[in-house]
C-alpha cells in the first residue's frame, strides 16, 4: 500500500523548496499522490500538477487559510479547489494583503530590539507575496540572530513572544465558504494546534461542521499516537472524513520529511477515495 501526503507547502508560501522538488522527494518516498497547500495561494499549483504529471503523482489542488480562533489560530485546508475560481482567488489575495500589512510591523519590533532587518529583504528571500513569518525567521537565521527557525519563533515571532503582531483574519466559517464555493473541501488542519481538547474539541468541531466542515486532519507528523487515536475517534463521532499530512516546509521545518514526516508519518491511500467521493458531490 503506498502512501499519500496531503499537506506541504513551497516556495510559493513558506516552503523552502519548489513545487518541482517538492514531487522530486515525494517521489523519493515512494508517495503516490499528494496536496500542495500553500498558505493563501493556489499560484503553485501549475508547477505541481506538471512535474506531477511527469513523475507520475497524482496532485490534487489545495490551499491553506489562517482563520481567527479568539486569540489564536485555526487553519482550514481545502481540497480539490476549482482554483480558477475568481471568488477565491480574489479573498485568498486580500489575505495576501493583509500578511503585507501585518510582516513590516514585525520588522519594526524587531529592528526596536536591535535586530538589523528590512522587510524590502525578507521579501526578497520570499520571492511571493505570501510572505510568513518563516521566511523572517530565514533572515534571522542568514544574519545569526538565531539558530533555528524555532528559535526565532520562540524568542520573536510565536503569540505572545517579543515581537509577535496579530493578523487580520477570517472566522473559520468564512475560509470553509470559500472553499466550498470554490468546489473544495474544507478540513481542519493539524487538531493539536486548536487551543481546545476533549469535550471542548468535540464542540467545536460540530460548531465547525454546521458551518461546512468535511473532514480532520487525524495524521500529521507531529501528533503522538493518542492524540491521532483521538482525532479519528472525533471524526468517526462527528461523520468526517480523515485526511492527514506532514507540513513539509523544508529549511523552517528541518525535521519534517515529504510523505514521512519525523520517519512514523505513515497516510493510507486508502483515505484519498472518500475525500474524491465528497468533492464529486459538489
Ligand atoms: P504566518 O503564516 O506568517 O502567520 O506564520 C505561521 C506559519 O509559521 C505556520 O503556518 C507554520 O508554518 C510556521 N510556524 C509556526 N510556528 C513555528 C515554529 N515554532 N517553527 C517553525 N515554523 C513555525
Ligand atoms: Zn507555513
Ligand atoms: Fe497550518
Ligand atoms: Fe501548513
Amino acid at each position: 500500500m503506498s502512501r499519500i501526503d496531503l499537506h506541504l507547502h513551497t516556495t510559493y508560501s513558506d516552503g523552502s523548496r519548489s513545487p518541482a522538488d517538492v514531487l522530486a522527494l515525494a517521489k523519493a518516498a515512494g508517495v503516490s499522490a499528494l496536496a500542495i497547500t500553500d498558505h493563501d495561494t493556489v499560484d503553485g499549483l501549475p508547477d505541481a500538477l506538471e512535474a506531477g504529471a511527469r513523475l507520475g503523482i497524482e496532485v490534487i489542488p489545495g490551499t491553506e487559510i489562517s482563520s481567527r480562533h479568539g486569540e489564536s489560530e485555526l487553519h482550514i485546508l481545502g481540497y480539490f479547489l476549482d482554483c480558477h475560481d475568481p471568488e477565491l482567488r480574489h479573498r485568498l489575495g486580500q489575505l495576501r494583503a493583509s500578511r503585507h500589512r501585518r510582516n513590516p510591523r514585525i520588522i519594526e519590533k524587531l529592528n526596536e530590539l536591535g535586530l538589523a532587518l528590512t522587510y524590502e529583504e525578507v521579501k526578497a528571500l520570499a520571492g511571493t507575496d505570501s510572505v510568513g513569518r518563516p521566511h523572517i525567521a530565514r533572515v534571522l537565521m542568514e544574519r545569526g540572530y538565531v539558530t533555528s527557525a524555532k528559535e526565532a519563533f520562540d524568542r520573536y515571532l510565536a503569540e505572545g513572544a517579543a515581537a509577535y503582531v496579530p493578523r487580520e483574519l477570517p472566522e473559520p466559517a468564512e475560509a470553509m465558504a470559500w472553499i466550498r464555493a470554490a468546489r473544495g473541501i474544507p478540513v481542519l488542519a493539524h487538531p493539536s494546534w486548536v487551543k481546545a481538547n476533549g469535550a471542548g474539541l468535540l464542540k467545536l468541531c460540530e460548531k465547525l461542521k454546521a458551518e461546512g466542515l468535511a473532514g480532520i486532519e487525524v495524521h500529521y507528523s507531529t501528533h503522538k499516537p493518542q492524540q491521532t487515536a483521538e482525532y479519528l475517534n472525533l471524526a468517526r463521532r462527528l461523520d468526517l472524513l480523515v485526511t492527514g499530512g506532514s507540513d513539509f516546509h523544508g529549511l523552517t521545518k528541518p525535521d519534517i520529511e515529504v510523505g514521512v514526516g519525523r520517519g512514523n508519518l505513515k497516510v493510507s491511500e486508502k483515505l484519498l477515495e472518500p475525500l474524491k467521493k465528497a468533492a464529486a458531490l459538489h
